[in-house]
């Protein structure tokens, strides 16, 4: 204990330290980082797609689309405009402040803390850590402990791409949790449970630390009547069962008009089948729950359900078949807490003023899906009800996309981050007024003869 913390703080101070020298100020430097980064993951995407399999069962189709495809994007993207993001820009005068000129700096906070989970445990990692170094700052990172072989896989890549005073990760559970936390940080950055980000909040507060925080909770898909079900049906089931549902913006439960519920439940069946057979839990294809807790928890939000297909299970492999249930109780465990697994209640309603209601009088939720072409309908749902974000007519989809900005809102979040959002959660902004010595304009001073007049017509 006393040696991991002793180790902690020391890579704390040197990083501090080489921050302090100025060298991350170099945007040539950060571009060259960014580039080691890329060479380094695509040399090791054998070695990130096997432990990808190894902790989560992931295909390679999925963990190159999920994990690391999207990471490589992220650089790219990035990269290819950074030098434009970290110029100063100018800003306006205003007719007070005449004679002189206004700019906005964004300058790195300094050493930040990423905290990843498990669920995308090589993404969740990564994508902060490109934003951070982006920005100009040194970075610690900290892997889930849940997922082991991706967290050992990271340590090798990021010990071999960076020296530890620009990054490093440090491995372990609680205890390098709560050390890393004592830590004067100069940014945190959370992806996790809403539990677990209160702890951060709290931790941070301490030592008034910012932070981001990407928390989960319970998304709801809402399917109007007029939507093209089938469509649908895939679209629901693929940000359902990517990660055998355990993603935090997987659609949680479904909200289904009364007239095409049964037909959509149905298409819904055909779409499970088309993707992965009759018997999922036999694909290997198909994800695994991440441990034998998580694997107990989902099996008991099954019980005094009403399953309509799927729920089957494999202890052994720790694979659940997808279940839908029809009518959850919203006072029943899966509709209480986030279902984070292969388990979709599908509950039926009569008006979208009844859906909004419902959604509005729960905690505001990272995403939300609406199926419906009906104009009014989607302008309703999406001016009325406050979210993270998300999409119509599809799912999963506005989180992949580097020109959108994602993160929660209430308590699925604090910020966000993704392409120029990344650069500028991990920046503070600085603005300067570069005063003229031409002339002195004098209405300010207390001697000021006319100053009163003159402030109060300027602001007014
Ligand atoms: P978690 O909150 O249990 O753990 C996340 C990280 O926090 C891990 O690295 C863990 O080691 C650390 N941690 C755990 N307990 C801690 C403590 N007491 N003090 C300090 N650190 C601690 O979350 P999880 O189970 O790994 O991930 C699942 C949750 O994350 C779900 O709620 C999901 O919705 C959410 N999530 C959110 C996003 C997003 O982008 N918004 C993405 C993925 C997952």
């Amino acid at each position: 204990m006393a040696e991991c913390a002793n180790r902690i703080e020391a890579i704390i101070a040197k990083q501090k330290q080489y921050f302090s020298s100025g060298e991350t100020l170099d945007i040539k430097k950060r571009l060259q980082q960014l580039d080691i980064l890329r060479h380094s993951l695509k040399k090791y995407e054998h070695d990130i797609l096997e432990a990808l399999h190894k902790d989560l069962n992931k295909s390679e189709h999925e963990a190159y689309m999920t994990e690391i495809g999207i990471v490589l994007e992220e650089i790219r993207f990035i990269s290819k405009r950074l030098k434009k993001w970290a110029k100063p820009k100018k800003a306006k005068t205003a007719l007070s402040h005449i004679g002189s000129k206004s700019m906005i700096i964004p300058e790195p906070y300094g050493t930040v803390l990423i905290i990843a989970p498990w669920n995308y445990p090589f993404q969740l990692a990564v994508s902060p850590l490109i934003g951070a170094l982006a920005a100009g700052n040194t970075a610690v990172v900290k892997p889930s402990e849940l997922a082991p072989s991706v967290s050992g896989v990271l340590s090798k890549i990021i010990k071999e791409a960076f020296p530890p005073e620009c990054a490093t990760v440090i491995e372990g559970g609680i205890e390098a949790n709560q050390e890393l936390l004592r830590q004067p940080f100069d940014y945190i950055f959370f992806t996790g449970s809403v539990p677990v980000g209160k702890v951060i909040m709290e931790a941070a507060a301490k030592q008034l630390i910012p932070v981001t925080l990407e928390l989960g909770g319970k998304s709801p898909c809402i399917v109007h009547k007029d939507a093209d079900l089938k469509l649908a049906a895939a679209r629901i089931v693929f940000g359902k069962l990517t990660n055998a549902g355990q993603t935090c913006i997987a659609p949680d439960y479904l909200l289904v008009h009364k007239d095409i519920k049964r037909e959509l439940l149905q298409a819904l069946k055909q779409a499970i089948q088309r993707f992965f057979g009759n018997a999922p839990e036999n694909n290997p294809a198909y994800g695994k729950i991440v441990n034998e807790r998580h694997f107990e928890r989902l099996i008991r939000l099954l019980h005094n359900e009403n399953v309509v297909t799927g729920g089957t299970y494999h202890k052994d492999t720790l694979k659940i078949a997808p279940a839908i249930i029809n009518e959850a109780d919203w006072e029943s465990p899966v509709m209480q807490e986030e279902i984070f697994g292969p388990i979709l209640p599908v509950i039926g309603y009569e008006t979208i003023e009844d859906v909004i209601d419902l959604v509005q009088s729960r905690p505001k939720p990272l995403a939300l899906y609406l199926f419906t072409n009906d104009k009014s309908v989607k302008r309703q749902v999406i001016s009325r009800i406050s979210f993270g974000g998300g999409c119509i007519n599809d799912t999963l989809m506005h989180a992949a996309t580097p020109y959108l900005p994602f993160g929660g809102v209430g308590e699925s979040g604090i910020g966000n981050y993704h392409g120029h959002n990344s650069f500028k959660t991990f920046s503070h902004e600085k603005s300067i007024v570069k005063q003229t010595n031409r002339f002195d304009v004098s209405f300010r001073y207390p001697s000021s003869k006319n100053g009163l007049r003159i402030i109060k017509k300027l602001l007014k």
